[in-house]
């Protein structure tokens, strides 16, 4: 069939029309990756190399950006700490601020946690692993996972997550005899389940290295104050995870405090073991070690009594550890070495907020306020305020 001269007409103007719409389609990807380009060759600033200064700053490297960290020093690094306990212990709540105290303090806990399993399979490296964890308790019936989780993808995504970190779990459980051992001395529930061991040390070198490989600066040393954070945000893109210092100095919205905390290492251990037991009770935790000590993280509040109170918390564990709850035994003669430091917590919770571009086209981003839940929701505010400061770029 011939068509009308009338009819090519028209059908030109329509591939013309598209033709158009393509190229300039074409043109605003281009541009648009264009300016992505260059904000991820624009370098971003991370202020603080804790751990949410250090895990922001590796985040923000394995999604290909320019970063500088710039900090007094490193931040709270306990010995030791533990990831997967925050949400499962009833009624789940951090010791925080009750925003954690809810699902939300889970979905930050798995996302975390998601994040650390691969690194397990290098502890030597990483210092990152899983061991079987026992929460213990004089009442009845007081078991991990004993909050109630409505929604069933988030039931089945925890499941999920306990299964895989029972898959590589080293040892895998704890011994029959051992769950015996903390009935017998008058713990009513004694129950299992595995959780995420970090020892900082290593874990901070590693991150340092994955920032590092990257193409990333960690710098220390330089104390910063309200003028310098001002002038930095106003030249770059900058990422606030100061901590205490995050409003006084980084100007962030909304109260902040700190609940002072302590670990006590008794530099003795009357016998092994390999597994981390909390007492629900009290929130006495306590674990080995790498080099043997004894690591004991207490809910004992801040005081000239600090110290004995942590210790005497832990008695009826020590008690089921050791057969003996004697102080001066357990203690030895090598004595202990008590480490104090603060939970930095704000009121409202997790601030991992983007402001808008300001005058000169650069982005101030909040990472701070975790309180006691700061190893713990680590990779998933780092992820959240990267998206967050993505979105305003
Ligand atoms: C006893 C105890 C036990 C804990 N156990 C657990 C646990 O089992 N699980 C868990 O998830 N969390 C736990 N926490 C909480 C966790 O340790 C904290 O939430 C976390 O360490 C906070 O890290 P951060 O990087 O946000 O802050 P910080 O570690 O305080 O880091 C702040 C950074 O900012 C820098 N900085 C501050 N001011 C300035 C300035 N003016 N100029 C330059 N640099 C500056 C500091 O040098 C540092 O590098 C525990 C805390 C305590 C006290």
């Amino acid at each position: 069939m011939k068509t009308t001269i009338n009819e090519r007409r028209t059908h030109h103007r329509i591939y013309y029309t598209v033709y158009i719409y393509l190229v300039f389609i074409i043109i605003i990807v281009i541009i648009m990756a264009a300016i992505r380009k260059m904000a991820m060759d624009e370098k971003i600033i991370v202020l603080g190399a804790g751990y949410t200064g250090l895990t922001t700053a590796a985040e923000l490297v394995q999604r290909k950006f320019n970063v500088q960290v710039i900090a007094k020093s490193f931040g709270h690094m306990p010995p030791l700490t533990i990831v997967g306990t925050q949400s499962r212990r009833w009624p789940g709540t951090a010791i925080s601020n009750s925003l954690h105290d809810s699902d939300k303090l889970l979905k930050m806990e798995l996302a975390s946690i998601q994040r650390l399993l691969p690194l397990c399979h290098n502890t030597e490296l990483t210092g990152v692993s899983v061991i079987p964890g026992l929460k213990v308790s004089k009442k009845a019936n007081n078991t991990w996972n004993g909050r109630p989780i409505e929604s069933i993808e988030l039931l089945q995504k925890a499941t999920k997550v306990q299964w895989d970190m029972h898959a590589i779990s080293n040892p895998k459980n704890v011994d029959k005899n051992v769950i015996e051992k903390f009935k017998s001395v008058g713990y009513k529930s004694v129950s299992e389940t595995q959780v995420i061991k970090i020892e900082t040390e290593k874990y901070f070198k590693y991150l340092i290295n994955t920032i590092h490989a990257g193409g990333g600066i960690v710098s220390f040393g330089d104390e910063i104050n309200a003028n310098d954070f001002h002038e930095l945000q106003r030249k770059n893109h900058v990422i606030n995870c100061l901590g205490i210092n995050s409003h006084t100095v980084g100007n962030a919205n909304g109260k902040y405090y700190s609940s002072r905390g302590e670990v006590v290492i008794i530099n003795n251990c009357l016998e092994n073991f390999d597994y981390y037991v909390i007492d629900d009770d009290n929130s006495s935790g306590v674990m080995q070690m790498p080099d043997g000590s004894l690591y004991l993280s207490t809910g004992a509040e801040d005081g000239p009594d600090q110290t004995k109170n942590s210790i005497n918390d832990c008695k009826l564990i020590f008690k089921a550890l050791f057969g003996t709850d004697d102080i001066p035994t357990i203690v030895g003669k090598k004595g202990l070495t008590s480490w104090k430091t603060g939970r930095i917590m704000r009121e409202g919770g997790f601030n991992y907020s983007s402001d808008d571009k300001n005058a000169n086209g650069f982005v101030t981003t909040q990472n701070n306020g975790h309180g006691g839940a700061g190893v713990t929701a680590s990779w998933a505010t780092a992820e959240l305020a990267v998206n967050n400061f993505l979105s305003k770029i």
